[in-house]
């Protein structure tokens, strides 16, 4: 049964691995239609538009918050 850890890797090695694991808050821009905030790239979840046409049917009841 070869593979097994041989020994416990150190704090330091393992935060260095760790040290590109932090998450990133997804870019947000306002939307161009209803200026909500959404991604970039990205049909607005608000409104269902992207680049001033409507691409996504917007839903007839609108769940409040
Ligand atoms: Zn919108």
């Amino acid at each position: 049964m070869p593979p097994h850890p041989k020994r416990k890797h150190t704090k330091g090695r393992r935060n260095r691995r760790r040290s590109h694991d932090a998450l990133t808050a997804p870019q947000l821009i306002a939307c161009s239609n209803c200026g909500e905030m959404c991604r970039p790239h990205v049909v607005c979840p608000n409104c269902g538009r992207y680049d001033g046409r409507e691409v996504v049917a917007k839903k007839e009841k609108p769940k409040k918050e």
